[in-house]
């Protein structure tokens, strides 16, 4: 390794030289650090919140690491919980807060491979598996351990640098081994250690450096940036739950257009969602791409203005243009039915779980709302007014508004949907009554497409 700090001693930033503030840290993360000084332990803050910290951000949580065992972190607090299979996590509840403490780990071993739910309460009691590789001394500190490790130990296997910063809560000094101080003020992500072993040993690396840099506004350093393209399709192996976990933080962390511009730039895309992918390419569906784009950029409005957002929503505009083009194979040359809309929904749903899982709590609400779309154009009849009560109502008119804004949809009829919501009962029921020679029909879902083409192709909207 030709990085001067790398496997030295770290490069101690005292308090006076840098910009963190207990004021900005969570006084339940401070408590802790806190009492586990007291009790004689090392107790650092560690990861995303002291890069945010130094970046001046307000972190979304606080991450402790210490030389304490798991075990000990229980008996010095109350409200702490055990989870982890292989590798125990202390997690600390104040309230909705949790403050995750993890004992120094030699191992570079992939992060978080197991999810947190899975070892929950279950193995709280049961000793870690594996009890037979530690060698602990009669008050039950590790002497020698190839799990358990000591901070020089800790930082190698953390992935960037720019995470890879402690902050002492002995001396509210920071403590960097690998550059992460630098890193951060050059907003640059770059691997610990060699970046494609890094990214064999956790794919998932590749999904976290294109988060951070649209999040943070980072660029990916060069050797860093290199091998994603070339080891993309190392996805593919990545369980889909921990993937699904993943696609969250990637698209509902208020950068998602910028995520999925990097994404695609990078070739990653084509492996989490891959029959979205495949129909952006194809010139009939290339516009769906700008419907998620503007569905994207939505979302991150809305969680600035510190709105709810959905993971259904998401899932939606995710995988509409492998819905179309799923629909529009099955029913060719067959009239079209809505039943078609929703064999091509489960279909795409069930062959996106090999990759991306979507859980049926999302799927199913993801469903009826894309199954709302043709009931859109039915506006006469008392019975059109129906879908106003559905629960996915609200979701199923953002989403005809996006079809709308790219020329998928007729502008007129999503504005028709947008003034009924504004009259009273009644007034509604005039509306509906007063458009003679109108199809009732519920003619269901022939292919979505631009009414207004901007490329060329044949136009074959729903309504
Ligand atoms: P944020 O919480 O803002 O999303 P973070 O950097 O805190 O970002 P976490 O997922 O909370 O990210 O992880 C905390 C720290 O654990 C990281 O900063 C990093 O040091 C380490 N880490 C997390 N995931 C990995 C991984 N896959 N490989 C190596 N280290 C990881
Ligand atoms: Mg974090």
């Amino acid at each position: 390794m030709n990085d001067p700090v790398a496997h030295g001693a770290p490069l101690i930033i005292p308090r006076n030289d840098h910009t963190i503030s207990r004021a900005k840290i969570s006084p339940n993360a401070l408590k802790v650090l806190y009492r586990l000084k007291e009790a004689g332990f090392q107790g650092f803050l560690v990861g995303g919140a002291v890069r945010d910290l130094l970046l001046g951000l307000t972190p979304k949580d606080f991450d402790v690491a210490t030389d304490a065992l798991p075990e000990d972190v229980r008996h010095l607090f109350r409200n702490c919980r055990l989870i982890g299979r292989r590798f125990r996590l202390a997690h600390v509840h104040f309230g909705q807060e949790i403050i995750e403490v993890a004992t120094f780990r030699a191992a570079a071993a992939p992060e978080r491979e197991e999810s947190e739910e899975e070892g929950e309460d279950a193995l709280a009691d049961s000793p870690p598996q594996d009890s037979e590789h530690r060698a602990v001394n009669d008050r039950g500190r590790i002497l020698r351990d190839n799990m358990y490790g000591t901070v020089d130990e800790d930082v190698w296997r953390r992935d960037f640098a720019a995470n890879g910063l402690y902050y002492n809560i002995e001396d509210f000094s920071v403590w960097d081994y690998v550059g992460g101080v630098a890193d951060v003020r050059a907003r640059r992500m770059k691997l610990i250690g060699d970046p494609e072993e890094r990214y064999r040993e956790d794919p998932v690396r590749m999904l976290r450096a294109v988060r951070f840099a649209a999040k943070l506004d980072f660029s990916i350093e060069a050797a860093t940036e290199e091998p994603i393209r070339r080891l993309a399709h190392l996805l593919d192996g990545v369980p889909a739950a921990r993937l699904f976990e993943e696609a969250l933080k990637l698209f509902l962390s208020g950068s998602g257009a910028a995520a999925y511009r990097l994404l695609k730039e990078y070739g990653l895309f084509e492996h989490l969602f891959p029959a979205t992918a495949a129909a952006f390419a194809l010139e009939p569906y290339a516009y769906a791409e700008e419907m998620l784009l503007r569905g994207l950029e939505n979302t991150d409005e809305r969680i600035r203005e510190d709105k709810p957002v959905t993971p259904t929503f998401l899932f939606a505009i995710l995988l509409w243009a492998a819905v179309l083009r799923e629909m529009n194979e099955r029913q060719a040359g067959s009239s079209p039915d809505t039943s078609v809309l929703l064999d091509a929904c489960d279909a795409v749903l069930k062959r996106q779980q090999a990759r991306v899982s979507i859980p049926r709590r999302f799927g199913i609400p993801m469903r009826e709302m894309l199954m709302l779309q043709p009931r859109f154009n039915r506006r006469t009849g008392a019975k059109a007014l129906a879908i106003l009560q559905h629960p996915r109502f609200r979701a199923a008119y953002d989403f005809l508004l996006l079809r709308a804004q790219v020329g998928a949809a007729d502008p007129e009829l999503a504005q028709w949907w947008t003034h009924v919501q504004t009259l009273p009962h009644e007034e509604r029921l005039k509306l509906v009554q007063a458009r003679p020679g109108e199809s009732v029909g519920d003619s269901g879902a022939r292919a979505d497409a631009p009414r207004r083409r901007r490329r060329g192709g044949a136009a074959t909207p729903i309504e």
